[in-house]
């Protein structure tokens, strides 16, 4: 099925006058995009829709908050369009377009017309890849991948598979959830996937989805198609204001993935990333609510982690009591502080673990806390 991309507000016919009129700042500010198929979700009549929270401007999106690099990826670009932070896996930033626009996005800066974090020429991330041995998997990511032609994807599975260390390729993807026919109308995709994983390269279809009513009919046997084709596919998406903030959407939304064969991996803590604060969850509140949304669920579909993308790495949100949160280094940049525990004094407030006062744990992670300033 043919689906049209909506890139401009103003050709929005289901919004007022008044809403387009209101929110053209915002989507001057935050590139806006929707395609019909997606548009469709969502129900137009309920101002608080989720599935409309997740892609239509919002006022408050213009509240200053936060930082557009939130987690510092910067520091961990060797070259262009190339993220090397934990040492066994890389980043390609192969592209700097999705199938629409989450607003929450923290690497919304690659809309932005004066950013080139990303690459359409990718030559200098492979050589770098080609360089580090101790790389065996690479990501995908950007923006979306599937966004790319499939020759395209041909031509990157090709060259990254053909750095002898590279075992994996991941493709981080929003597509099977924002128009599902890149892969039902497009068997040479399919092909394309079970060519790699036969000849020995994994291919993991890491998707987004975040609210259960993005698993429409088209997703679900989008999922099943690459699950035959010999893709593994996992779910990771943040919890977000107004979308998946009640524990009985995100336990229904882990459950449909496990029975769709897509079992969640990550649950994330959202970045401060400027534009972000209405989409923001206290770290106290999400804990709560992700606790609660495994509760009901079978250990298959409560296979998350839930962690915070840190720019010392990646911090398990493991426990809260009375007066501590407990963190734990799932991964960290540093090897040495990989499995170490970070403990802070609890703050229902905070959102961030540089707004916290840590209590115990590595150095790097103290020393990050006392520069943080999500207003600046
Ligand atoms: S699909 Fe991913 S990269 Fe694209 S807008 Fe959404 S969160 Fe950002």
């Amino acid at each position: 099925m043919k689906v049209r991309y909506i890139s401009d507000l103003e050709s929005l016919e289901q919004l007022s006058e008044e809403e387009r009129r209101r929110l053209a700042p915002v989507a001057d500010r935050y590139a806006f995009r929707l395609n019909d198929y997606y548009a469709r979700l969502i129900n137009w009549s309920d101002p608080n829709d989720p599935i409309r929270r997740l892609v239509i401007p919002q006022s408050e999106e213009l509240v200053a908050w936060g930082d557009l690099d939130a987690s510092g990826e910067v520091d961990y670009t060797p070259v262009r369009g190339c993220q090397h932070k934990y040492s066994d896996t890389a980043l390609l930033l192969v592209n700097e377009v999705c199938g629409a626009y989450c607003r929450y996005c923290f690497r919304k800066r690659l809309f932005m017309n004066d950013n080139d974090d990303a690459s359409m020429d990718y030559s200098k991330g492979l050589a770098y890849i080609a360089e580090h041995e101790e790389i065996t998997n690479v990501l995908l990511t950007g923006g979306d991948p599937l966004i790319l032609s499939t020759r395209r994807l041909g031509q990157i599975f090709s060259d990254v598979s053909a750095v002898p260390h590279v075992r994996i390729i991941r493709i981080g993807t929003k597509m099977v959830a924002f128009n599902p026919f890149r892969v039902l109308d497009d068997p040479e995709l399919l092909s394309l996937i079970r060519e790699y994983c036969e000849g020995g390269t994994q291919i993991y279809l890491m998707n987004h989805f975040d609210h259960p009513r993005e698993l429409t009919p088209q997703a679900r046997e989008a999922l099943r198609l690459l699950l035959e084709a010999g893709a593994q596919i996992v779910n990771q998406c943040p919890i977000i204001r107004g979308v998946n903030d009640r524990p009985q959407i995100l336990g229904t939304l882990f459950r449909e993935l496990s029975f769709e064969g897509c079992p969640p991996y990550y649950v994330f803590q959202g970045r401060p990333t400027a534009g972000n604060k209405p989409y923001e969850v206290p770290i106290v509140e999400g804990w709560r609510i992700f606790i609660e949304a495994n509760r009901h669920i079978s250990g298959l579909a409560k296979r998350a982690r839930f962690v915070m993308s840190h720019h010392t790495g990646k911090l398990e949100i493991c426990g809260i009591d009375g007066r501590y949160i407990y963190f734990r280094y799932h991964r960290a940049h540093r090897p040495e502080d990989y499995g170490r525990m970070l403990i802070t004094l609890r703050d229902d407030q905070a959102y961030w673990l540089d707004q916290l006062t840590v209590v115990s744990g590595p150095a790097s992670a103290i020393k990050a806390a006392a520069h943080f300033n999500p207003h600046g």
